[in-house]
């Protein structure tokens, strides 16, 4: 793909209209300073407060700005994605808008991304100006993001500030809440070469965050098992369902089994026999065929879902030559 320029940042906001005009005076001064080309691009996640006329202002003064408007408040994930789709940039750097992200950092994470070969470069907020409420649930969180996507060397998955090759961000697809876990989708695109820089952070200076509550930790958990699990069987669910499903239902065929010989035996010697009912292996034979029966079709169905699939033949192709 033919660069437009060498830095593309991405800023998604949802009611920053205070802290916009400082975030696009620093950007610019940095870019100046380092004598970068570069393109802004603001994706308007559906504000109702005066970000989008300010948007516009810059935009009619200032070619370096972009800007895409939603309709709606979609979340922070779809706003990615959009401004993702529209950079043109060589490396892509995301930002939050609320200034708790330095621009400063930006010159450093370009060299790291262009000299030292990284595919992507997360920030991590060594020192937080957060409430604990949210610091300490945290760090609970990258360390569970840390085991289940194998990624061991990001202290801070979700920190807002991050460089991308350019490639990166177009074979990622960020949806739902997924960028929580932008690492993780990077590594199983196969972008492997995934580093962390330490960046400053700052308290929020205008407004409050948008992202409080206790629902989001629910949610970035039952995330980070869908990806896990897509990962991991998403191609090829009958290998998971339909191995538990045989087992469970050979587990009930050996309690069958005993239970009818046990009968057989009493009968044949003449003993009075035990009601089948009677017999724990009973109860184990019924549910364990019901439960593996079931697995099993839930693993077929997968398996037939799957394989209508539109993105089931999509392989990440580095080169071709
Ligand atoms: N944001 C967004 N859409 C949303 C919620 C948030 O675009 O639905 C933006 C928000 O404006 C900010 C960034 O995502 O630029 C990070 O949000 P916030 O600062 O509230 O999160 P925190 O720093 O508290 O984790
Ligand atoms: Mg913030």
């Amino acid at each position: 793909m033919e660069h437009k320029c060498d830095i593309s940042v991405v800023v998604p906001l949802f009611n920053e209209a205070e802290s916009l005009p400082e975030l696009k005076a620093w950007i610019e001064r940095v870019m100046k300073e380092h004598g970068f080309t570069y393109e802004v691009i603001f994706v308007n996640d559906g504000s109702t407060d005066d970000s989008w006329r300010r948007i516009e202002e810059f935009a009619a003064q200032d070619e370096h700005i972009h800007g895409i408007k939603f309709r709606r408040n979609y979340g922070k994930s779809p706003a990615l994605f959009c401004g993702f789709k529209a950079a043109q940039g060589k490396v892509v750097i995301t930002m939050d808008a609320d200034l708790q992200d330095s621009p400063d950092e930006i010159p450093e994470l370009y060299r790291m991304i262009t000299e030292e070969g990284y595919d992507l470069v997360s920030g991590y907020k060594q020192k937080r100006y957060d409430p604990l409420s949210k610091t300490l649930p945290t760090k609970l969180f990258n360390a569970t993001a840390r085991k289940v996507s194998g990624i061991h060397n990001l202290h801070d998955f979700n920190c807002g500030l991050k460089a991308y090759r350019c490639e990166v961000v177009k074979n990622i697809e960020v949806y739902g809440e997924m960028h929580r876990y932008i690492p993780y989708l990077a590594k199983n695109a196969g972008f492997a070469r995934i580093g962390e820089k330490v960046v400053h952070h700052q308290a929020r200076k205008f407004g409050k965050t948008k992202f409080g509550g206790l629902n989001r930790f629910v949610n970035g958990y039952l995330d980070l098992l869908s990806l896990w699990f897509l990962n991991s069987f998403g191609l090829k669910p009958m290998h998971v369902f339909g191995f538990l499903g045989s087992l469970m239902f050979f587990l009930g065929f050996v309690a069958v089994v005993t239970v009818g010989a046990i009968k057989l035996a009493h009968l044949y010697s003449g003993t009075p026999a035990p009601l089948v009912t009677d017999s724990p292996w009973f109860y184990i034979a019924l549910t364990t065929m019901i439960l593996g029966t079931q697995l099993f079709v839930a693993g077929f169905l997968g398996e037939l879902v799957s394989r209508n699939a539109p993105g089931r033949n999509d392989y990440q192709i580095e080169k071709e030559i």
